[in-house]
């Protein structure tokens, strides 16, 4: 072991050489490589866990430079993976980095997800949030939840046996629209704060020591923290066994239409969107109207019909893959 390299963590006096080495030999799935994953990335890969597999689907944009901490401007139309994990080399290249650029979804996080000691949920969905959990609470592998809005964060560490887990506190997908990066903005210090704090816990629990057992939310303008304790529900699916996100019985679906570049979502859940309390975030980003059940916007050459029901229809764009991200950054899913 290159004792140098971490020498000013070993001489924390919570950590040992014994728990560097677990480090070391431990394996871990970073969902999602934005504005957390690549702060939970670098942070992870500086401190030596030894094996390192991150996936996403997206590609860098200029407006991601403000947070996505491991990407700078001549990466931008890059795939984040592919960059992450270069960047990620020339940091630590001791230890195994793997990427994968992809959309993730029931088909294909089991093959991700295999035999690691813990998954680090750095999404923007609440959708694939749900399936990380149905596959957490399948294989008994525990997982770090974290998002970040506005100038807000929140985290938890969910380890299956008889804690509560992700679908005892969030349920179900909501009905109402929800917030996002691009509709209602972040600051970089919100993301990356969040991200720190589920980046020692992943430390803590991949050296079996004592974690977290709240939901933690902090918000960085007002300097808050919150701490929530959670029980675990009787009714939930994912506690019972029913994985029904794994099993597709939930799922986003993607409908190719004629027309080029033309694709309708269909979200997993029929939603109930206030169309006209939506309008003002959209106007402000693009040109944006409401006529009856249909909000209408524009964005670059992006063209977005959002129905109240929430099915959308996505014109001028490449891939059924990337009308799903514009689905996840505009509506949120
Ligand atoms: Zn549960």
């Amino acid at each position: 072991m290159d004792t140098d390299r971490y020498s000013r963590q070993l001489r924390l006096k919570e950590f040992s050489e014994k728990d560097q080495e677990q480090l070391l030999k431990s394996k871990i799935a970073i969902i999602g490589i934005g504005a957390t994953g690549t702060v939970v990335a670098e942070l992870l890969t500086r401190a030596g866990i030894g094996n390192i597999t991150i996936a996403d689907r997206d590609y860098i944009e200029k407006s991601n430079l403000q947070r996505q901490t491991l990407f700078d401007e001549k990466d931008i139309g890059k795939a984040k993976a592919e960059i992450a994990k270069e960047k990620l080399r020339k940091i630590n290249s001791e230890i195994n980095i793997t990427s994968k650029v992809c959309d993730i979804n029931a088909a294909n996080i089991e093959k991700i997800i295999d035999e690691k000691d813990l998954i680090i949920d750095c999404t923007d969905n609440i959708e694939t949030r749900f399936l990380i959990n149905d596959c957490s609470m399948k294989h008994k592998i525990p997982w770090i939840y974290i998002a970040a809005i506005g100038a807000t964060g929140a985290t938890m560490n969910f380890v299956p046996k008889d804690r509560p887990c992700f679908r005892c506190v969030f349920k179900d997908i909501p009905k109402g629209s929800t917030e996002t990066c691009e509709t209602s903005g972040i600051l970089n210090s919100a993301s990356t704060a969040i991200a720190s704090f589920a980046a020692a816990q992943a430390i803590k629990i991949l050296t079996d020591k004592k974690h977290s057992t709240t939901l933690t939310y902090i918000d960085l303008w007002d300097q808050k923290i919150d701490r929530i304790h959670v029980k675990k529900r009787t009714a939930c699916p994912s506690c019972k066994g029913d994985y029904e996100f794994l099993e597709r019985k939930k799922e986003t679906k993607i409908i190719t239409l004629c027309g080029k570049g033309a694709y309708q979502i269909v979200p997993a859940k029929e939603k109930k969107l206030d169309l006209v309390k939506m309008y003002p975030r959209f106007k402000n980003i693009g040109t944006a109207s409401v006529f009856g059940p249909v909000l209408h916007f524009r964005h670059d050459l992006i063209d977005i019909s959002i129905f109240n029901d929430g099915h959308a229809i996505i014109k001028n764009v490449k891939s059924a893959v990337e009308a799903k991200s514009i689905y996840s950054k505009y509506v949120g899913n």
